[in-house]
């Protein structure tokens, strides 16, 4: 009731939920109680959590956020949700997001923008994340913070899971579900000073996640802790039958890992991750996440990724070539929005012109593009060169001894709602992904945790990139730094 109370208070302002599903909650949170008073509490009993749009929830909206699936209530529920409601947690609704998960600032949602609980200041602040009305100061759970100015500019949380860090930061869910494709896991935790994990492609299954690039989608948390991210994992990651691609291997105990000693661990620092015209405090945060670890008793070692320049450009062919062939099936048959034509063309035209923004229909375009006879060697077929050879990169370094890998996880702290740079060019939004796409072309678990705040007030996240499967050598990590 009051995780719901507080939703319906603040959802208003932020725009992070989509749908808020009242009787569900209280049912399931019945139906908890019940199991915890007979004795037979699980892992996540009780637990009350939000839902990314993209994950096929039973008779409940399902929309990747976007028109064309106006309507759509699935019959069945993704295998994801399916742990969780195992494990005892509680649905309190579905949380906006890119449309399809196309975006770094949930701002192509057919729902229109979330906005970041987080506010610049102009007085350099230590608050971890809290919500804040737009108006008198901060409201936070047990007291008032001291007085301080804000500027009125809005800030985008970040994308695509921008409703669920959103909602994980203004205290609107205990944790939520989220996706990654080249970083929407981990660059909207940045944004809000939350915890996102993205694991190794496979440790989650992607049946009932509505697919976006098949290749590189992968479900994580999002959480307000390392802990909380660790538990949820747990619980989010299996083996499934009805995905080929996910793995057989028994799922850790993450939580175990944390408060494990770091004496003597490898870490990675790659020196292709300075990138030109990066933040002095970006540089300066990377740097503390360094000490932090050399403190507790790291090794630091420079290490080199060669191939690194060149992930974002063919993450950008990648990625829109596959999710050009998964959004094909929105034709106006089987699923959601029908705009009525003249004939059956006319039928899937108008429902597409209809149903797609502007970010999806330039997706499909290029990815139609690069697939096509005569450019698909030029295009296709080198993008998939290039992530062998990103891929290598990594497996050169695991091989010679590097443990784990410390980058900053985005190249600035949030930016404002409807920038108009960002507008005016697409690529400028694309490049927000430059530390976070190379970990989804190579399959590699990627944890984003919240290290500091900028000169503004806002957080900001260092990333640690893992072997295959040692997810718990990031929660490890992560726990040392946050
Ligand atoms: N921002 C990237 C994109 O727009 C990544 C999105 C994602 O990880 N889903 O493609």
């Amino acid at each position: 009731d009051a995780y719901l109370a507080a939703i319906d208070q603040a959802n208003p302002l932020l725009n992070a939920y989509v749908a808020v599903t009242h009787d569900k909650a209280r049912n399931m949170a019945k139906a908890s109680d019940a199991r915890i008073a007979k004795g037979e509490g699980k892992a996540l009993e009780g637990i009350p959590l939000g839902i990314k749009d993209l994950f096929a929830t039973e008779g409940v909206h399902t929309q990747a956020c976007s028109h064309v699936l106006d309507g759509f209530r699935p019959r069945y529920e993704s295998t994801v949700t399916s742990n969780l409601w195992a494990d005892g947690a509680v649905m309190l609704g579905k949380l906006n997001m890119d449309e399809f998960a196309m975006g770094s600032s949930n701002e192509t949602s057919y729902y229109g923008p979330v906005i970041n609980p987080w506010r610049r200041s102009r007085v350099q602040t230590t608050v971890k994340p809290t919500f804040h009305d737009g108006s008198a100061g901060f409201i936070k759970p047990g007291g008032v913070e001291e007085n301080r100015s804000y500027d009125n500019m809005q800030l985008v949380p970040g994308g695509s899971s921008g409703g669920s860090a959103a909602a994980v930061s203004a205290f609107l869910c205990a944790g939520a579900t989220a996706t990654d494709t080249g970083g929407s896991i981990r660059q909207p935790a940045a944004f809000t000073g939350t915890v996102g994990i993205k694991p190794t492609y496979g440790r989650v299954s992607r049946w009932g996640v509505v697919a976006f690039a098949s290749s590189l989608d992968q479900a994580g948390p999002i959480a307000r802790d390392v802990r909380d991210a660790a538990i949820l994992l747990k619980s989010m990651a299996s083996v499934d039958p009805k995905d080929t691609t996910s793995v057989d291997r028994p799922v850790p105990d993450y939580e175990a890992a944390l408060g494990r000693p770091i004496k003597g661990m490898k870490v990675g620092i790659p020196k292709e991750y300075r990138v030109d015209g990066m933040p002095q405090e970006i540089e300066a945060l990377w740097q503390q996440g360094i000490a932090w670890l050399k403190e507790a008793g790291a090794e630091i070692v420079d290490i080199s990724l060669p191939h690194t320049k060149y992930a974002l450009p063919a993450y950008y062919i990648v990625a829109p070539a596959e999710a050009s062939s998964n959004l094909a099936r929105y034709d106006g048959v089987r699923y959601g929005l029908r705009v009525p034509g003249k004939d059956i063309v006319d039928m899937y035209e108008k429902t597409r012109a209809a149903g797609f923004g502007q970010e999806v229909k330039r997706r499909i375009m290029i990815g139609t593009y690069v697939l096509s006879a005569g450019y698909y060697d030029a295009y296709y077929l080198q993008a998939q060169k290039v992530r062998t050879l990103i891929k290598k990169d990594f497996e050169d370094v695991f091989a010679a001894g590097v443990d784990v890998i410390l980058t900053p996880a985005t190249p600035s702290a949030a930016f404002g709602v409807a920038d108009q740079d960002m507008a005016a060019d697409p690529v400028k939004m694309y490049l927000n992904d430059v530390f976070t796409v190379t970990v989804n072309m190579a399959g590699l678990p990627g944890i984003s945790v919240p290290a500091g705040l900028d000169s503004h007030g806002l957080p900001l996240g260092l990333q640690l990139i893992g072997r295959p499967f040692d997810e718990e050598t990031l929660f490890q990590t992560a726990h040392v730094i946050e």
